[in-house]
């Protein structure tokens, strides 16, 4: 079965996107675990962080940059907001097309659970 976010980025999806260019694109997640979250991924499929490949280094700074700008235009950047990227079962993937979470609007707390 094809990837549910490859069908996002394809278009196929009635999602709520506030970016996109030809690399990435950023939607609101569909269970907001913040007042803001947002995923930011690649529109090619990559499964997980452990298939990044060395010509990838370009893709994961573009959407890193992509992410602040996107806090300071929903007005996130100066209170802080947290980016975040889970990795298989302990990580807590659930997703398996690498995606940023950019999460804002409230206090996070440190650990993580
Ligand atoms: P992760 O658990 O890190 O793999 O994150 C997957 C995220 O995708 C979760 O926060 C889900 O709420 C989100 N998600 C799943 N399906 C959709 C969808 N159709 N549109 C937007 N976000 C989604």
């Amino acid at each position: 079965m094809e990837c549910l976010f490859c069908k996002i980025a394809q278009g196929e999806m009635n999602t709520d996107i506030l970016y996109k260019d030809e690399q990435i694109i950023a939607f609101r997640d569909i269970a907001p675990q913040a007042p803001s979250h947002i995923l930011l991924i690649p529109r090619h499929h990559i499964s997980t962080l452990n298939d990044l490949a060395g010509d990838d280094t370009k893709l994961m700074g573009h959407m890193t940059v992509i992410a602040q700008r996107i806090a300071q235009q929903i007005g996130i950047a100066e209170s802080g907001y947290r980016l975040v990227m889970n990795c298989n079962q302990n990580g807590g993937q659930s997703v398996f097309h690498i995606h940023m979470h950019l999460l804002g609007g409230r206090q996070m707390c440190w650990p993580p659970g």
